[in-house]
């Protein structure tokens, strides 16, 4: 399975990081070594001091498909989660200072957390989902996919252009503001819709 991110999907999260806002989906992928075991912690990883948290609502794709129309892109997918796409933000700044790829800063081990599945038919529609990330008790990033550049559906369309989706394959859809490092003993809780569908302890 392959998991592919999308970047800059969130207004007020590329006004955060003063990025420009891109004209098509930024898109990247990460391995799927990146997956965080589950009821594992999250290991800060040496090579970097300055780890965020980006909270982000998944898809997960139930059927093979390439050039998908966006009005099709629904019948792809029965299944919506959360996750964090964490991010070694001082690696990802050099490498973006050198115009090189991201892959080292966003793929490493454990870097993907995929919390709990919820069948799509048992929430509102995907496109008016309310999600947060709580970091030691207070929330830190809350929004909701009404707010993003690109949908769920558009997300797919675009992306299934240049790569095949396959069963099981996994779409971050990117993330609101609010992003921020996170140190030793932080917990952190991911609620989509006021269900828990992640706990993750930091070490
Ligand atoms: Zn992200």
């Amino acid at each position: 399975m392959k998991i592919i991110c999308i970047g800059r999907n969130y207004t007020d999260h590329i006004k955060e990081l003063s990025n420009e806002k891109p004209t098509d989906p930024v898109v990247f992928l990460k391995p799927d070594t990146a997956i965080a075991l589950k009821g594992q912690p999250f290991f800060i990883p040496e090579f970097s001091k300055d780890v965020h948290h980006e909270v982000e609502v998944l898809v997960r794709i139930n059927r093979i498909g390439k050039h998908i129309q966006s009005k099709f892109a629904h019948k792809y997918y029965d299944e919506i989660g959360l996750g964090i796409d964490f991010t070694a933000r001082d690696l990802q700044g050099e490498l973006k200072a050198k115009g090189l790829p991201w892959e080292k800063a966003k793929g490493f081990d454990g870097a993907a957390v995929v919390g709990k599945w919820l069948k799509k038919d048992s929430l509102p529609a995907v496109d008016q989902l309310s999600f947060e990330l709580e970091k030691n008790n207070t929330v830190v990033q809350s929004s909701n996919t009404a707010l993003m550049l690109w949908k769920i559906d558009e997300l797919i369309s675009y992306v299934s252009q240049f790569f095949t989706l396959k069963i099981g394959d996994i779409i971050f859809t990117g993330t609101p503001a609010g992003v921020g490092p996170v140190a030793p003993n932080d917990v952190l809780v991911g609620r989509l819709e006021d269900q828990e569908l992640f706990r993750i302890k930091v070490k």
